[in-house]
């Protein structure tokens, strides 16, 4: 039986364990940190659940191919339930507000009540997004190992979609905005992702979420990444955490196996790198070896990350829907302003918090101006890097406090953590935690296959522009299958 190392213990790495497992090959996971899951976690604070990553899964629809991957991995299926939210998000204006509801004919009447001269562009909207709902990720094989009538089934399937994919997927949030009217809209539509984002990863965000193919799965981020591990284990995989590789060890056109930092040497027959691209070539292997496309990507595309504070309040808070955006004082962020502020309730996860209260997380969308900030602040003071996270956190009580009065001296910081967090955590690239800004440039990028040398291959979420656990996911299932193709 052929060995398969994979390096890191993220969706990505966890996904190709489960299927090499699943394969019949004899597979160990190694990863850097205390436990698996990587940008997929949470942790507690003060009795307090904080739920770092998921806002949406897309897959939760049975019919989806993605949702049998999810099966497959203990992610979905089995009595896990999932949580759905009327709402995608909301906007308040002074006195105003403006939501995308699950229900697009309520959301599409009440834009239009708001924007009276934006109606073709609010009903086009709506089209768009109904046509989008088709769009899949898939999540069976790697299209090069697709037969040429799949291919077709699955360009037949998904065939309303594409004049939107290619219309919206080069047109930038701040230019789309520009059709609309209603200075409320302009806001509205660049709340949640802000102008620099292409129109597509706003709609097809939407869209997930109207098809019912965006919940949640009951108990968030890390009962999720728990799930998973658990389910490799139970098919025999190993696990080593507080395992950091130091490298891939290669051979001619070949890898023996890996190095760990503490000088150990595994040897193994395939190795999936799993961790951020910005570690797999430069760290584990030569930057030689990056595929010629990705590091085009690095070169013109850019990244994105938040800086992110979580609270305690002494309330259910029943008042705050999922996300909503709201006005405040002006606040500097990194080297970013913001007049608007965006904050999450979490009490859809009643075990999140003790009873009778919430957990409250307040997100900043970040630049790589304002990586710099947090990297250069955390490298040479650090004092001053956690005095100026806890200045914030303040700031935003405030915030939040002048918008929700009934809560006004119940808030408490539980945690603040910036862009540079994520780089510490995982090696995250300049912070980003879904790969390159999906922007009208990125758009254009296509699909990275992920074979780097005769047995070595890289699984992440790098590889697809739009980022995040599906893509993630579906690239560790294919790294196994290309192993597989090639016999063990
Ligand atoms: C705030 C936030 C919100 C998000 N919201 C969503 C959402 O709603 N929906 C969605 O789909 N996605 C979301 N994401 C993105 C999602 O979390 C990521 O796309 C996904 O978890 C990436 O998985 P990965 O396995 O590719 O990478 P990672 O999670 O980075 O895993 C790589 C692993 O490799 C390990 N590693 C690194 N270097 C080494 C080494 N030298 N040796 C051993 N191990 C190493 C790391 O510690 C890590 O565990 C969000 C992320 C964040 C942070």
């Amino acid at each position: 039986m052929s060995k398969v190392i994979i390096v890191g213990g993220g969706i990505a790495g966890l996904t190709a364990g489960i299927y090499a497992q699943k394969y019949g090959f004899e597979s160990e996971i190694f990863e850097k940190n205390a436990h698996a899951g990587g940008e997929c976690t949470g942790w507690t604070r003060n009795g307090f659940h904080i739920d770092n990553c998921l806002h949406w899964l897309t897959g939760t629809d049975k019919k989806s191919s993605l949702y049998r991957l999810w099966e497959d991995v203990g992610v979905l299926g089995n009595g896990i339930e999932t949580v759905k939210f009327d709402s995608f998000y909301t906007s308040h204006f002074d006195g105003k507000k403006a939501v995308l509801w699950r229900d697009k004919e309520r959301t599409r009447k009440e834009l239009r009540k708001l924007g009276r001269s934006d109606g073709k562009v609010i009903d086009e909207f709506i089209k768009a997004v109904t046509a989008l709902e088709k769009l899949q990720l898939p999540a069976d094989k790697p299209m090069d190992m697709m037969s040429v009538i799949e291919k077709m089934k699955l360009m037949m399937s998904m065939s309303g979609a594409f004049r939107y994919v290619k219309k919206y997927g080069n047109m930038s949030l701040k230019e789309y905005v520009g059709q609309f009217q209603s200075p409320l809209l302009k806001q509205f539509f660049t709340d949640y992702m802000n102008g620099s984002f292409n129109v597509l990863s706003l709609m097809l965000s939407y869209a997930t979420f109207t098809s019912g193919n965006g919940d949640i799965p009951k108990g968030g981020s890390l009962a999720m990444s728990r799930r998973m591990e658990e389910k490799y284990i139970s098919l025999g995989g190993v696990v080593h955490t507080n395992a950091p590789v130091e490298r891939v060890n290669i051979d001619g056109t070949k890898a023996t196996g890996i190095t760990l930092k503490n000088g150990e040497v595994i040897r193994g027959d395939h190795v999936i790198c799993t961790c951020d691209t910005d570690v797999t070539f430069g760290k584990l292997l030569d930057r030689k070896y990056i595929p010629k496309q990705l590091e085009e990507s690095y070169k013109k595309l850019k990244c994105h990350s938040a800086f992110q504070a979580a609270f305690s309040v002494d309330d259910e808070c029943k008042f705050i829907q999922g996300t909503e955006i709201f006005p405040c004082r002006e606040i500097t962020v990194g080297r970013s302003v913001f007049d608007r502020m965006s904050v999450r309730s979490y009490r859809y996860e009643p075990k999140f918090s003790p009873v009778g209260k919430a957990v409250l997380q307040a997100y900043f969308t970040q630049n790589e101006d304002d990586y710099e900030y947090w990297k250069e602040l955390y490298e040479t003071d650090k004092k001053a890097y956690e005095d100026k996270k806890r200045e914030l956190a303040e700031e935003i009580i405030l915030g939040i406090s002048a918008q929700y009065q009934q809560i006004n001296g119940t808030i408490e910081i539980l945690d603040v953590w910036t862009p540079y967090t994520y780089t510490k955590w995982t090696g995250a690239y300049k912070g980003a935690y879904m790969g390159f800004l999906y922007s009208p440039k990125a758009h254009e990028q296509k699909h990275i296959s992920g074979k780097i040398l005769d047995n070595v291959y890289i699984a992440t979420q790098w590889q697809q522009i739009s980022g995040g656990l599906p893509c993630a996911a579906v690239e560790g299932k294919f790294a196994v299958q290309r192993i597989e193709k090639v016999g063990k």
